[in-house]
């Protein structure tokens, strides 16, 4: 039997008709740039987070450089973030001329630790960047009153949690802004790169959509330097067809992730721990154990697709050597990188691939 990490084919298959005419009608328009369906999708990404203002934009990743350049954030300033995450989250801050400055995470739920924050702060320190990981929201309430008490932003990198909550607030909506990537492996995918900034701030979002633009107001003035991070109509169109499902998609993930946890319970296997202040969308279904390099080899012989979110923690990166951080400097994050293994919970999984998974991984333990 072969169960891949994802199955993009099997979504696909129930809304191709409705993608292919959402796809025609952009077409049809000739509308290449913005237009109707990037404003609609705008709006509904706005209503599914609670915030006011959204903002398309070209990709997760150009949602966190637009969020930091419009906060004028750059050279000289430091920005506070984990080190186990997408290497975007980082690679934002250091290409606007601002450095990384890593907290180790919560080894529980993988996400930043908000009691070892205030540590880190210092003078130069300018915004807190949490990272929602796996579809689970970071601990947002001690985040933000670190925020308060040092006059910093809060820019949620909500990449792999849009519609996920934390304490009944939506991802994105807790501090001063949020990005979500519509990256085809996130919950809400795109047939290509795409994403999205979410505000409460109306003049932020103002000078968001001049950012995504080049910078460009009236037509060929500029009063700052942006960029092109648009988001593509045929993105958004394609966006607009799958947003409707989100929430099914989301539930059957947290399904098939109650189905693992029952299987898992009492060995070895140590499923997710997701906080009661919480509710996942489960972009990843992420077990820890101590021989993960040997269960993954074994998994891959026996066709199940699994991966690790993220092998390597960013402070170890060749690219961050400059940094001065060395082995050691946060051992909960470079433990999880040892043990961590992402396995298949795309909402179309059966009944029959999950139980071929579990029987896969329970056969490995002693
Ligand atoms: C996917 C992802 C991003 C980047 O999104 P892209 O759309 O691929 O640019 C940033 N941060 C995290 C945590 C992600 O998972």
């Amino acid at each position: 039997m072969h169960v891949p990490l994802l199955d993009l084919k099997a979504q696909y298959a129930k809304i191709k008709k409705d993608v292919l005419a959402a796809i025609g009608e952009v077409l049809d328009s000739q509308i290449c740039i913005g237009g109707p369906k990037v404003a609609e999708l705008e709006k509904q990404a706005a209503a599914v987070s609670d915030c006011k203002f959204a903002v398309g934009v070209s990709s997760g990743t150009d949602a966190i450089l637009a969020s930091l350049m419009s906060l004028g954030i750059g050279a000289g300033d430091e920005v506070i973030t984990t080190p186990f995450t997408f290497f975007a989250t980082a690679g934002c801050i250091a290409r606007v001329g601002a450095k990384p400055v890593f907290v180790d995470i919560d080894p529980k739920t993988y996400n930043i630790n908000p009691a070892m924050i205030e540590k880190a702060i210092t003078k130069k320190t300018k915004a807190i960047i949490p990272v929602h990981l796996y579809g689970q929201m970071a601990a947002m309430d001690p985040i933000m009153s670190m925020a308060q008490k040092h006059n910093l932003y809060v820019i949620e990198d909500a990449a792999q949690s849009i519609s996920s909550t934390y304490k009944g607030r939506k991802a994105g909506s807790v501090g001063t802004c949020g990005c979500f990537s519509f990256f085809p492996s996130k919950n809400l995918g795109g047939i290509g790169d795409g994403g999205m900034i979410v505000t409460n701030d109306e003049k932020l979002a103002g000078k968001m959509k001049v950012m995504r633009d080049h910078g460009q107001n009236p037509t060929y003035y500029y009063n700052f330097v942006g960029g092109n991070f648009r988001l593509d109509p045929i993105q958004a169109a394609a966006l607009l067809v799958k947003l409707p499902y989100l929430d099914e998609w989301s539930e059957a993930r947290r399904k098939n992730a109650e189905y693992y946890n029952k299987k898992f319970a009492g060995t070895e296997v140590k499923t997710p721990y997701i906080s009661s202040d919480c509710m996942t969308v489960y972009n990843q279904y992420v077990i820890r154990v101590s021989n993960r390099d040997g269960l993954l080899k074994h998994l891959k012989e026996n066709g199940i697709g699994c991966a690790v979110y993220y092998p390597m923690p960013l402070h170890l990166q060749k690219c961050f050597e400059y940094l001065g951080y060395k082995d050691g400097d946060f051992p909960e994050s470079e433990k999880a990188a040892e043990e961590v293994l992402a396995l298949p919970i795309y909402p179309e999984l059966t009944e029959e691939m999950k139980d071929y998974v579990v029987q896969s991984i329970l056969e490995t333990l002693g």
